[in-house]
This record gives structure tokens, sequence and C-alpha cells, in this order.
């Protein structure tokens, strides 16, 4: 049963009601993460039957909600958002994916410390391997125990990621509270409901996995013993299911993925190496699992699986686990998400005390607008952010240091340049250092009640009525109404209040504004992409570059644009954008606006730089960075 709390109860009010509930036996869990106050009330009690009629009569609660599903603090119904569970400085359950790669079983320092170089090279950002392992068989390897635990804390050290390790009895309580982050609940264990309740206890997040023929109910109501200990800090793990198929070790239940999403506020991610028991069939069903929703994967890695002491058949090989990566790399835009290759070194390098001038980040637009979901994306959901009004105000903010990072569009893959940014670029001296590739659905949103035939007026940013051509060809009455980004259209929608206004804009501004999506995805083409770049007044992130901007101008005279490019294919430059610009003030006069995949501002390709300069009549160097997504990956 669900209290919800009147806006206007004091805190004296809301002890009240607690102690109500505690006298009826029961437990009260205050529920965050929603705009309405809530109180769940859970448990079991001898003394009275839980009575909706009597709460309703206590003073303070506007509302009870029963709640009918034998769990409930694992539901939806008390905790309607996602939640999101932080291990240091990665988020499970938001919008970026998490790998969490390694052994199965520690089996030596010198193995362990070597595969996790690996994985974190690649972009891994937790660390699994198991000290006590629950095997089948008495004979095989049981594990290290204490001494595999102190090679895991090490990893730690050396890396910087985290350590999942599993739990196989609540003897093991004290140890795993020294040496690991994330408790793992083996799928033997899912119904140990001793160890259940002592992880819940435990307080550190804990990963749970799915038991080997339960039913996705029994598997609900252990995460819910979990909670129920104060503890909500569970990651729910899909590991394949006991089915009558012997092909593969066990059936992977990617159904679960979207049906437990909607159940659970909890998030999902999805073992595909315990599922299949193989590895050539570990790459296809990790791509599988992010397609299907999951928050992420998990993955054994061996340097040489052949020789490993556990489940080797299964684990990847090195080069099979930077090609999963680098296949992940790519689909998660597609379905709303990133995956950074070295997110690691970016959070460590965020979270530096030189960077702390608030707001660290600055984007154009209301939140919501697909400007705030780049900056969320590319920077995570920890990092303080502001939204200003313009492009140039971002560029202000950050030239002024008034915030360390801007986030500002530059392309879209149906309507081509941004070129009010490309002129900023021109005009403030500031540099890119990163870009970060968004897939952009576009909605027809209204009010509830709104139908195509009573829209009379549309809202939306001029670029986006572009990118949605085909479909308002189809509605030619429409008055389209420009606006300065999406969200203000839901924002200006909602406020009319009317059957005859939509908008154009994300799911997300539709949920912030409380509007109704009346058609969903009408851009022309679904391959719709924007690039977003991330400026800064510094020169790079540290770590791994490998694309370059810049602008330049040549003589006018026959040959002077080639003898730029020639330089770029002698020197075997991959040039991946080149598009004029005209020069403001002077007629007929261009710049170029040139992309090239190769880290301009490296020691080694000084050269290059100077001939360049020596080639052309102006040059201005935007900066070097990561490459994000290509649209023709
Ligand atoms: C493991 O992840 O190491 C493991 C033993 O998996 P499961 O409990 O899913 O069999
Ligand atoms: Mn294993």
């Amino acid at each position: 049963m669900i209290l919800v709390i009147n806006k206007q109860a004091s805190e004296d009010t809301i002890n009240e009601i607690k102690r109500l509930i505690r006298d009826k036996g029961y437990t009260p869990r205050e529920i965050h993460g929603t705009d309405e106050r809530l109180i769940g009330v859970v448990g079991y009690s001898d003394k009275d039957r839980l009575d909706p009629a009597y709460f309703e009569t206590i003073s303070g609660v506007s509302k009870v909600i029963p709640v009918s599903k034998p769990y409930k603090l694992v539901s939806r119904d008390f905790h309607p958002d996602p939640s999101r569970i932080k291990i240091g400085d990665v988020v499970i359950g938001g919008d970026r994916l998490v790998v969490i790669a390694g052994p199965c079983s520690v089996e030596d320092r010198k193995t362990t410390l070597e595969i996790a170089r690996l994985v974190r090279r690649h972009g891994a950002v937790l660390f699994r391997g198991g000290a006590f392992k629950p095997r089948t068989s008495p004979y095989s390897f049981q594990g290290l125990g204490e001494e595999g635990l102190k090679i895991l804390a090490e990893v730690r050290e050396e890396t910087g990621l985290r350590i999942v390790s599993e739990i196989t009895s609540p003897a093991q309580a004290d140890l795993m509270m020294k040496y690991v982050d994330v408790v793992q609940i083996g799928a033997r264990n899912m119904q140990n409901f001793e160890l259940l309740r002592c992880v819940g206890r435990m307080g550190k997040p804990v990963l749970l996995k799915r038991g080997l023929a339960a039913t996705i109910e029994e598997w609900l109501m252990a995460a819910e013993y979990i909670l129920s200990e104060g503890n909500d800090q569970v990651i729910l793990c899909e590991r394949g299911i006991r089915t009558f198929e012997h092909y593969t070790r066990n059936t992977l239940d990617l159904t679960a993925v979207p049906v437990v999403k909607k159940l659970t506020h909890l998030p999902v991610i999805v073992d595909p190496s315990h599922a299949t028991g193989l590895r050539e069939k570990v790459l296809p069903m990790a791509r599988a699992a992010i397609a299907a929703g999951a928050d992420g994967i998990m993955v054994e890695v061996h340097i040489e699986p052949d020789r490993a002491l556990s489940d080797g058949a299964q684990s990847l090989y090195p080069e099979q686990f930077e090609r999963l990566m680098r296949d992940l790399h790519v689909i998660s835009p597609v379905v709303g998400k990133q995956l950074d290759f070295d997110y690691l070194p970016k959070a460590r390098y965020l979270a530096r005390k030189d960077h702390a001038v608030e707001p660290i980040v600055v984007y154009s637009g209301d939140p919501g607008s697909f400007s705030h979901k780049a900056a969320l994306q590319f920077f995570g959901e920890t990092v303080p952010m502001k939204n200003l009004s313009s492009f140039r105000e971002v560029f202000s903010a950050v030239v002024e240091g008034r915030a360390t990072w801007g986030v500002v569009p530059l392309e879209n893959s149906l309507t081509g340049s941004i070129h009010v940014n490309y002129d900023l670029l021109m005009e403030y001296d500031l540099n890119i250092v990163g870009e970060l590739t968004l897939r952009i659905v576009h909605n027809l949103i209204g009010i509830e009640g709104t139908t195509l035939d009573k829209i009379r007026t549309l809202y939306s940013h001029p670029q986006v009525f572009e990118q949605c051509k085909e479909f308002l060809d189809k509605h030619p009455h429409w008055d389209l109404v420009a606006c300065k980004d999406t969200a203000t259209a839901v924002k200006r929608v909602a406020e009319k209040n009317d059957y005859s206004y939509a908008a154009i804009a994300s799911a997300e501004a539709a949920k912030i504004f409380n509007m109704t999506i009346i058609k969903e995805g009408i851009e022309t083409h679904p391959r719709n992409f924007t690039r977003f770049v991330i400026i800064a007044r510094e020169k790079a992130f540290e770590g791994y570059r490998d694309k370059s901007s810049l602008i330049f101008s040549v003589s006018n005279r026959p040959g002077a644009l080639y003898e730029v490019l020639k330089i770029f294919a002698e020197n075997g430059i991959n040039l991946v954008k080149l598009e004029s610009r005209p020069i403001h003030g002077r007629p007929w006069e261009y710049l170029f606006y040139a992309d090239v995949e190769i880290d301009l501002g490296s020691q080694e390709h000084y050269p290059v730089v100077e001939e360049i300069k020596a080639s052309t009549e102006f040059f201005k160097f935007l900066g070097s960075y990561r490459k994000g997504m290509q649209v023709t990956d």
C-alpha cells in the first residue's frame, strides 16, 4: 500500500503517520525520486490486516494506493522513475551503458591484472571476478578466497575499476565489505533468503542474478528481500534459465528485459556468458541485450581462455571483447544511450578540483532539449549543469570562465550543418575537446486528447521542421512557428492548454511538461543523428584523440585548395568533412571547415600543421578529440 502525502503536510504530521504505521506492525518506507511525497507501508503484521480505509482517515494522507503485487518496494508503482545505482563514478540505470568484464574466477595476480588492464583499455567500467566460486562439482577449482579478494582490491587500486564479486555465505560479509564494491548473489543463491537479508543489511550495491529456474516474480521477490532490509541499490542480472534446450548452457530469456523493466524501477543487465556458455554466442546475445533495452552487460573475458580454471569455453578472447565494445558503441545511440571507450579516465578528469567553477557544463535550451540530453550523455548525471538561452551565451559563458564546458550541436545527418555554431567557433577563441552523436527521434506532442485533425499551429525548432518534412507535407495547413529549442516549444504548448496547438520534440520533453505523445517517430528518416561538440578554453581532454577540426582559407588562385588537400592525401590523413562558409563582410570569399581523422594537436603531426599553415592564407586550429560514433559505421 502506498500513501500519497498531502503537499502541505508538516514534518510532524509525517512523523505521526509513520508512527501510526509502526503501531499497526508495519514499516514505513519513504519513496524518493518522484514529484509527490510517498510513503510505502511494507512488512508483515499479525496484529492487523492492512485496511486502506483506515489510512485514508489519517490526517496528512491525501490518497491511498493499494498495491496488489506481492513485491512492493521493487515495483514501479512505488517508484515510477528508473532507479540509478551509483558505484564510484559509474551510474547503472541511466543513459550510459555499463559493461562489467573480467574472468570467471580470480586465478592469480598476474593474469587478473592483465585482464583488468585489457578490459579497462577497451571501455569496461566495472571488473568482475569470483573469489568464492559456487561450483557444481566439489572437485572443481573453488576460488582463492581472501587471497583472491586482495588481488581484486589491487586491480581497483591500479586501474580505478570498481569490483564486482560473488558472496556465497553470510560468513563472508566482513571480507566483502572490506574488498568489493558490488556484491553478487549468484544464480544458485537467488533464493538463499538468509544471504539476501545479509546483503540487504550490508548496504553495498547488490548484483542479483536470476535463479536457474526462477520465474520473474520469484526473482523480483528475491530483490524485495534485499530492499526490505533497507538497501535499495539492487541491479538485476538475467543470466539464462534452464530449459529443455541443451545446445547452449542455458536459454537466455531476453524477453525478461522489457518485462522486468516495466514491472520494476531497478536496472537490469544481461550476462550472455553464463546464458550461452559458448564464447561465439556471447557477442550476438550481448548486442541483442542492448537492443532489447538492458542497462548494460556482464561478460567473462580471459587473456588465455583455453587455460582458464573455470568457464574457459564461454570466456572471450581479448580481440572478441574489443570487437564487442566497438559494436555496442555503435548500437548504443540507436537505442538512445551512450557507451564511451574512455569513460573512467574522463570521469576522473571531470572530477578534478580545478574544474570546480559552477555550473561546470552549459548548454542552450530548456531542460529536455536535445542539447540537454547530449550534455547528460557526455558528462553524466552528477555534473552540475545550467541551461542558457542561446548558443552565443554558451560560447561567452565558456570564454569568460563562467563555465568549464559548453555543449553545442554542429550538424545533423538529415539537414546538414548548424551554421550559426560554425560561425561562433570562428568568432570565439575556444577549442573542440569532444564530440557525441545523438540519435534524434521526433514526436508530435500535445495536451491529452489532441488529435491530428484538431491541430492548427505547430511549434518547434526550424531545423526540426526540416527533419520532419515528409510528415509535415501531409499537413500543409498547419501554421509552423519557430522556437529556439524543442523543449521551449513543448513548454509553450503546455501553457496554451488548447487542442489546436502541438509541438515537435523528444519524449523526454513530453514527460517533463506532462504532455501526451500524439505520434512517435515523425522524422523523415530513422537514421537521424545530430553531432554535438564539447567546447572549452583548455586545449584538449587528456588521453586518446583521433580526430581534429580546423578552419582555413586559401588564396584566390587556381589549385590553392588542391594544394591543401594534397597535404592530407600525401600524409595519409582521412578527410571526413569539408564545407565552405561565406566570410562575413567579404562577399564571395569563403572559409573552409574541415574534420580529419588524426590528432593534429600532437607533437608527431606538428610538421603537417606547419605545412598546412604555409599553404593557407588563414588557419585556425579548432582542437583534437576522441571521435564519437560515426553515422556511417
Ligand atoms: C558468475 O557470474 O560467476 C556465476 C557463477 O554466475 P551464475 O551465478 O549466473 O551461474
Ligand atoms: Mn563463470
